[in-house]
C-alpha cells in the first residue's frame, strides 16, 4: 500500500525519472554499491566516467578484493574524499571472506560493512534486491525538509531522526526500487538546493515550504565556524622526467595516496634529503580546502642533476615518469602540481 506522496513521486518517476545511467543496468548489489559510494558527495555527471572506468578495471566483487591498493585509489584520483575508495576495497575483501564474494543480503551486515551508513546500504538492497528500506541522502533530506518544513540543520541527531521517520512512513513494501531511485532523483532535478523547480514537482500540493514561499529557509543549513587556516610546502624533486611521489601512510589526511614532500621550508627538503646541485621553481601557489580546514599549499619544483642522497630509498617514495600516467591514487592537489610541471615541459 502506498499513500498519496509515494504515488505521486512513483508516477513522477515514471513520466521523468532516470532510468539509462550505467549503473541502471545490469543491476546488481556491486554495481549499485559502487555507485552510491561514488554518488556521495559528486554529481552524476562526475561520476559516470569514473564509474564506467572502474567497473572495466573491477568487474565484480572478487576482482576488486584481489587489486592492489593503489590501483583502486587510482581509479578514485580526482573523485575525492579518498576513504570511500579504501573502505570499498576493505569492504570487497570482507564480502569474499566472510559471504563467499555474495553481497550480504540482510541490513545489518550491510551496515556493518566499511563506509556503508544506513542510507546508503538502504539503498543498494531496495535498488539492487527490491528490499524496503528507507533512504535519506542529501537529496531526500532536502525534499523532506521542505515538504514537512522541518527546521533545523540535518546533522543534529534531532532532525534527521525526524525525517527518519518521515522518510520511512512514505516508503513503500512493493516497487520501492523505483521509489529509492525516485526521491534522488527528485532531489537532484526538482527540488534542487538553489531554484528549486517547484512548478514541476509532484508535491507540489504537499509541500509546506511551497505554500509558505520558504524553500530556501530547509534544510536548516550548518552553523558556520571559520575553518582553521594551515600552511605547507610540497616539494616535486625531479630528475629529468622523473619526479618522486611518497606514498602516505594508511590513514590520515590523503591515506595510501602518493604525494610530493611536504616541508615548513624548502631548505628543510634540501637538507634531510642531501641534495647536490639544483635549480629551483616556485609553483603556483593555491589554497586546497577540506570539511574541517583550509590548506594553504606553496609548491616548489627543484630540479636536479643527480639523485639525491639520503631518502629515495624509504620503501615509501618511488620515481615516476612525468610524461606516462601516473598509475597510483593522487590527491586533487598533487595532481594539479604534476600538471603544471607537465606544462613547463
Ligand atoms: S514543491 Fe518545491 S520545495 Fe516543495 S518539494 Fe517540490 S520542488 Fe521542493
Amino acid at each position: 500500500m502506498s499513500d498519496t506522496f509515494t504515488q505521486k513521486v512513483l508516477n513522477w518517476f515514471h513520466q521523468h525519472g532516470r532510468k539509462h545511467l550505467p549503473w541502471q543496468e545490469h543491476i546488481n548489489a556491486y554495481r549499485v554499491w559502487v555507485s552510491e559510494i561514488m554518488l556521495q558527495q559528486t554529481q552524476v555527471a562526475t561520476v559516470i566516467p569514473y564509474f564506467q572506468r572502474f567497473m572495466a578495471s573491477f568487474p565484480d566483487v572478487r576482482t576488486l578484493a584481489k587489486a592492489d591498493e593503489d590501483d583502486v585509489l587510482h581509479h578514485w584520483t580526482g573523485l575525492g574524499y579518498y576513504a570511500r575508495a579504501r573502505n570499498l576495497h576493505k569492504a570487497a575483501k570482507i564480502i569474499v571472506a566472510e559471504y563467499d564474494g555474495k553481497f550480504p543480503a540482510d541490513i545489518d551486515r550491510v551496515i556493518a560493512l566499511p563506509g556503508i551508513g544506513r542510507s546508503t546500504a538502504g539503498a543498494i538492497l531496495s535498488i539492487a534486491e527490491g528490499q524496503a528500506h528507507p533512504i535519506l541522502d542529501g537529496n531526500v533530506k532536502r525534499v523532506l525538509a521542505r515538504c514537512y518544513a522541518i527546521a533545523g540543520w540535518p546533522g543534529t541527531k534531532k532532525v534527521e531522526q525526524t525525517l527518519w521517520e518521515i522518510a520511512a512512513r512514505h516508503t513503500p513494501i512493493n516497487n520501492c526500487a523505483h521509489y529509492t531511485q525516485a526521491m534522488m532523483d527528485l532531489g537532484a532535478m526538482v527540488c534542487t538546493r538553489s531554484k528549486p523547480r517547484c512548478d514541476e514537482c509532484p508535491l507540489q500540493a504537499e509541500c509546506l515550504a511551497y505554500a509558505q514561499g520558504t524553500q530556501a529557509t530547509y534544510p536548516g543549513k550548518k552553523p558556520k565556524k571559520t575553518l582553521p587556516q594551515r600552511e605547507t610546502v610540497m616539494v616535486a624533486l625531479s630528475l629529468h622526467n622523473q619526479i618522486l611521489l611518497k606514498k602516505r601512510p594508511p590513514t590520515g589526511l590523503w591515506g595510501g595516496l602518493f604525494g610530493f614532500i611536504e616541508a615548513n621550508c624548502v631548505d628543510e627538503v634540501v637538507k634531510s634529503h642531501q641534495l647536490g646541485d639544483y635549480q629551483q621553481t616556485s609553483l603556483t601557489p593555491f589554497v586546497h580546502t577540506f570539511s574541517h580546514f583550509q590548506l594553504h599549499i606553496k609548491p616548489f619544483l627543484i630540479e636536479l642533476r643527480a639523485y639525491p642522497l639520503k631518502g629515495i630509498a624509504e620503501d615509501s617514495a618511488r620515481w615516476f615518469d612525468i610524461l606516462q600516467p601516473i598509475e597510483v591514487g593522487l590527491a586533487a592537489p598533487t595532481q594539479k602540481i604534476v600538471n603544471e610541471i607537465k606544462a613547463l615541459r
